[in-house]
This record gives structure tokens, C-alpha cells and sequence, in this order.
């Protein structure tokens, strides 16, 4: 068969099941982004979530050795909830980013790839695949912008045309050879929305991300946040994405595709009081099938902490004294004592120097001092 007659049927049968954008890319190594990711690692700009080596990011035929082409693939998601519950002063709520509502798309690419390649297989059987989805080791963005599905964004977003950067992407790496589509150019140009918003100044010109200082990355940490970045996650308990919501590419875009990202309202932008005192078994029923879940409860448990002395919730302080002297958590009881400070109610600083007494953390009991030193107005 030729690759073009197939190229085009692969094209008919994503649409069929749902693929919102497909392009197809060479399996070439990617020498910029060897050259970027390189100069990110000296300037210890790198998360730590990532997978494989630098080669292994870069060079498709490491992991498939017959590699010929990449298909990249994007399914648009929402960017707004339909009826959202309000957060009121008795009842705050804190909320995931949006590339965190709905089933979890690591689970929802993944099949759509299966079903690409289970209809590649069948139309030639000597073909080899590979798939991958955000945690695979090449980089879905890089894939996707030689596919021509879009531009990388100075947010070091996917920007789409036609669905601005609420994409979510994948790929399938193969041994078939496509004429591969044409790269999009660069969309930004003099614009620079996304870097202004960022209020931790974690974009580099360049499209360049220090992910040490990206909110997004620090809200998926399990340690103590450090001080600089706390009053700045607002009521993000995961993820952030200011960046994406300020760029014009994402003005009135909110697709509503695919039953499966439909947020739901209250766990998309949950109570943050319950979540102080959920059991395991609950966090696994209520939140075990979005994205946000899969470093467990404990960041996020850590950020509501936050999240409710940013409110300033005075109707959280006794759920909050009570994390603070039980929970088993140095980092919870911790950032417990530094946001009763941050509420700075007579019964929150009297709890927590009551609470000093009897805690043997060292790093519990600093947070406890950070949260007294709310009192005398150092903090
Ligand atoms: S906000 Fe402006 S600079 Fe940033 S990604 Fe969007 S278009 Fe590019």
C-alpha cells in the first residue's frame, strides 16, 4: 500500500474515533531540543519528572530502532466549567488546572494510540509501534510541532490554531515512512502576555521554562514549599495555568469534545476543608481517576493548607489545629503552622505555641516560628 493512500486513512479513521488533530513527522533526531534541553540542565532549570536521558529524549530510533516516522496526535479539552460550584467564605474550594479535569488523559490517549495502531497493524502487519503519552521519554511538544500541529508557545504551550493550547498530545512512533506535514510558524511575535503574567518569573524569553520556579511543577512536589512561591499559588491546589489562560490563542476557546475531560464541578474545584482529613480509601474514590491525582494526597493536602491561609479562612482553624498537632506529616503539620499564622487568629497563634512545646520536627518547628512571626508582623 502507499504510504500516501495510508497516510489518508489514517487521517478518515482518527477523525472517526475522535482524534481532534493528527500530523505526521519525521523520526529524525531533534537537534534543537538536544541543544536546549542540554543548556536547561546546566542551568538546573529541569523538573525532575523527566524521563530517559537527553538521547533518549531526542533520538526516536533508541526507542524504536526501526523508527521512520512519529504520528502526533491532539484531543482538545475545556476550559471552562459549566456551573461551577462558587467558593464562598464558609466554604472555600481550591481548584486543579484545567489539563487536570475529567478522566485522567494519559488513559484516554492511550487508547485512542491503541486504536491508531491496532488500524495501522491491520492494514499492514509487518508495522511497529510505539506509543507514548506525556510521561514517555521524547517530548510530545517537540513531536507535535514538527507534526505541524501547532507552534510552541513562549508559555512553552502546544498552541493550536484551531483549539489554542487546551490540547493534550501523543504519539506513535513507527517504522512506516509518511511525507511528513510542515512545521506551523512561530505565532507569538512581539507578543509577551504569558511571561508578564507569570508571577514567579519561570518563563525565560526563548521559550525556555525553569520549571524550579514554574507554579504548575512546584504544586506536584511532596516537600515544604518554599516561602517565595507560597503566597503566590493562590487557590491552585494543582497545576497551574495563568499562562495559558492570558494568551490571546485561548480567547473563547472551551471545547467540549469528549465526555470523558468533562470536569466534574466538585472535584475539579473541591472543598478544601475535607480534603485536610480525607482517608486514603476517599482520596482513591473521589480523585484516583484525574491526572492530579498521581503524586497522592499529600501535595495536594499541602497546597489546601496554603490555599486556606491565602483566604484566610477563619472557619478552617480548628480543622487546621488539628492537622497541625496529629497528622503523622512533618510537611503537612508544618505548612498547618504556617498558615494558622498566615490567618493570624488569637486562637491560631495560641495553638500553635502550645503545639511548639511538644514538637520534635526541626523543620516543623521553624514552620511553627515562620507562623508566630505572622503576630509580630515579620513575615
Ligand atoms: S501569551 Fe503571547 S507570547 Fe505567550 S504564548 Fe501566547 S501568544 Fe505567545
Amino acid at each position: 500500500m502507499k504510504t500516501e493512500q495510508l497516510k489518508q486513512e489514517i487521517i478518515a479513521y482518527s477523525e472517526e474515533i475522535g482524534i481532534d488533530k493528527i500530523g505526521f513527522a519525521s523520526a529524525d533526531v531533534f537537534e534543537g531540543l538536544k541543544e536546549r534541553l542540554k543548556r536547561q540542565q546546566e542551568l538546573g532549570y529541569q523538573s525532575g519528572f523527566e524521563k530517559g536521558s537527553i538521547e533518549e529524549r531526542t533520538e526516536p530510533d533508541r526507542l524504536l530502532p526501526e523508527a521512520q516516522s512519529i504520528i502526533s496526535i491532539a484531543l482538545a479539552y475545556p476550559s471552562r466549567i459549566k456551573d461551577a460550584p462558587k467558593s464562598t467564605k464558609e466554604e472555600r474550594r481550591g481548584v486543579f488546572c484545567r489539563a487536570s479535569w475529567g478522566v485522567d488523559y494519559h488513559d484516554v490517549l492511550k487508547e485512542k494510540l491503541s486504536k491508531l495502531s491496532a488500524f495501522i497493524k491491520e492494514k499492514v502487519p509487518e508495522a511497529s509501534m510505539k506509543e507514548m503519552v506525556d510521561t514517555g521519554e521524547l517530548s510530545d511538544r517537540a513531536v507535535a510541532e514538527r507534526a505541524g500541529i501547532g507552534f510552541s508557545g513562549k508559555n512553552t504551550a502546544m498552541i493550536t490554531p484551531e483549539f489554542g493550547s487546551y490540547v493534550y498530545l501523543g504519539e506513535l512512533i513507527t517504522n512506516l515512512s509518511f511525507i511528513p506535514d510542515t512545521p506551523l510558524e512561530d505565532g507569538c511575535g512581539s507578543c509577551t502576555k504569558c511571561l508578564d503574567a507569570c508571577p514567579t518569573g519561570a518563563l525565560v524569553q526563548g521559550g525556555q521554562l525553569n520549571a524550579q520556579r514554574c507554579l504548575a511543577f512546584l504544586t506536584q512536589t511532596k516537600d515544604f514549599m518554599p516561602d517565595e512561591f507560597r503566597p503566590k499559588i493562590g487557590n491552585f491546589i494543582y497545576g497551574f495555568d495563568t499562562c495559558q489562560v492570558v494568551c490571546p490563542y485561548n480567547k473563547k476557546i472551551d471545547f467540549h469534545h469528549h465526555p470523558e475531560f468533562e470536569p466534574e464541578p466538585d472535584v475539579a474545584k473541591p472543598k478544601l476543608k475535607p480534603l485536610l482529613r480525607i482517608s486514603n480509601r476517599e482520596f482513591k474514590n473521589i480523585f484516583g481517576h484525574i491526572a492530579g491525582s498521581w503524586r497522592g494526597k499529600k501535595p495536594l493536602q499541602r497546597n489546601a493548607l496554603i490555599a486556606l491561609g491565602h483566604y484566610k479562612d477563619e472557619t478552617a482553624v480548628q480543622d487546621m489545629i488539628a492537622v497541625m498537632k496529629n497528622d503523622p506529616r512533618p510537611v503537612i503539620r508544618g505548612t498547618a503552622a504556617w498558615s494558622l499564622g498566615k490567618i493570624g487568629t488569637r486562637e491560631a497563634f495560641l495553638a500553635i505555641e502550645s503545639a511548639i512545646e511538644k514538637e520534635r520536627d526541626e523543620q516543623v518547628l521553624a514552620e511553627m516560628e515562620k507562623g508566630l512571626a505572622f503576630k509580630k508582623g515579620v513575615l
